[in-house]
């Protein structure tokens, strides 16, 4: 008995998969008339299950092949003909074997080919501006000369090896009651499920039915695009004899700046000042994605500390399908500072009048302990610099902002 266990069209008829051929009968009588579409329009998925089911049960041979092999082997021994695939599926569920993964069916029960998926770089001038391009990509197209038939009318033959499937089941008894099933690629046909003669073979595909195309594709780079947005170009994928083609999606790949860092719409950089720009004002010029050259002026009496952020309103990235609003510009402020004895004691005396007052000196106490300050390289990673990484990580922590952590399991 059946040790793939499968009672699914039992269960359909509401029978046990020890029923007699008269109680087949009876059951089916029964349900057909209970669900049929003259009489119950909305139960047509039904009745073609209860139909499905009688046919299968009724006929012993693929009665016997049921209860064996299963729903596995049913396919194999009906041929999986024409708009069996939809019964199948409706039935047992879709994805029945593994060659079919990766495809799907659209509507018309049609099997759609895979999509094709490139990468597509672009710069960020591009993604500023706008950009026509033009791609070109080799694809399979029908072959014009067989109409994708691979042959003369007629001159295809159905692999009888595989019966068409393009696969094999082959069934290896292990043990009286055990069974196991390998599924390989039929090798007569290659997996074609079909074959063709020689003499008759399309010479322009030599039987493939389809052939190598060079496709050119007009890319549009609309302005305000972003890393990793799709491109799509419907049903451009590779061509095959009853797939509907995939299609071809161009995913953006936004390569580094060297000056704009962007953040969704906005762009970000850094700018070196010395110290007297970040004390006396300044103006520096920028190149920027268009090619404009922009002046950014800061005037003097305002300072701009070390490591400070400041904005130009407007001058980010545009928006996608809505350019002329743009995001903002970050200039991050990197102050130089300058080196050691870069003027003379005198002139640090004349420069000291110049700055704010210092602090009040702190008292020292007679038994106070002078130590010695030295010079430290944060890059060369002392004792103190981990300690300063390591209470960084918690601190990070504390507030939440790292991934799933423990901490934020129970925010
Ligand atoms: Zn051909
Ligand atoms: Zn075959």
């Amino acid at each position: 008995m059946a040790n793939v266990a499968d009672t699914k069209l039992y269960d359909i008829l509401g029978l046990s998969p020890n029923a007699s051929d008269n109680e087949l009968k009876k059951a089916y009588r029964k349900l057909a008339k209970e669900y049929h579409p003259d009489k119950n329009p909305n139960a047509g998925d039904r009745f073609k299950e209860i139909s499905f089911a009688y046919e299968v049960l009724s006929n012993p041979e693929k009665r016997e092949l049921y209860d064996r092999y299963g729903e596995q082997g049913l396919r194999e021994g009906c041929g999986g003909g024409g708009g069996m695939d939809d019964i199948f599926s409706h039935i047992f569920g879709g994805g029945l074997f593994g060659f079919m993964g990766g495809q799907s069916r659209n509507r018309n029960g049609r099997r759609r080919g895979e999509d094709m998926v490139h990468p597509l770089k672009v710069n960020l001038e591009d993604l500023y501006n706008g950009k026509a391009t033009k791609l070109q990509l080799s694809k399979n197209v029908l072959c014009s000369s067989c109409n994708g038939q691979g042959g003369k009318l007629g001159a295809v033959q159905k692999c009888t090896a595989c019966r068409g499937r393009g696969m094999r089941i082959m069934i290896r008894q292990l043990a009286p009651g055990m069974v196991q099933q390998m599924q390989s690629v039929c090798s007569d046909c290659n997996g074609e499920g079909e074959v063709i003669n020689e003499k008759d073979r399309c010479k322009k595909c030599e039987g493939k039915k389809v052939v190598k195309e060079v496709k050119i594709l007009e890319v549009h780079i609309d302005k305000g695009m972003k890393h990793g947005q799709k491109i799509t170009f419907g049903g451009e994928a590779d061509q095959a004899p009853g797939v509907e083609p995939g299609d071809i999606v161009l995913v953006l790949q936004e390569k580094e700046h060297e000056t704009f860092k962007r953040e969704g719409n906005d762009l970000h950089m850094t700018h070196k000042i010395g110290l007297v720009e970040a004390l006396c004002g300044f103006h520096f010029t920028l190149k920027h994605l268009d090619g404009r050259q922009i002046v950014v002026r800061y005037p003097p009496g305002k300072v701009i500390e070390p490591g400070s952020i400041r904005v130009v309103r407007g001058e980010g990235m545009p928006q996608y399908r809505n350019p002329f609003e743009k995001g903002d510009l970050y200039i991050k402020f990197d102050v130089q500072f300058p080196e050691n004895n870069w003027i003379s004691p005198e002139k640090l005396t004349e420069l000291e009048d110049l700055l704010p007052v210092r602090a009040e000196a702190p008292n020292i106490a007679a038994d106070a302990e002078e130590v010695d300050l030295q010079d430290y390289d944060i890059g060369h990673g002392s004792a103190g610099g981990q300690r300063r990484e390591a209470y960084n990580d918690s601190s990070d922590e504390e507030s939440g902002h790292h991934g799933p952590g423990v901490q934020c399991a129970h925010q």
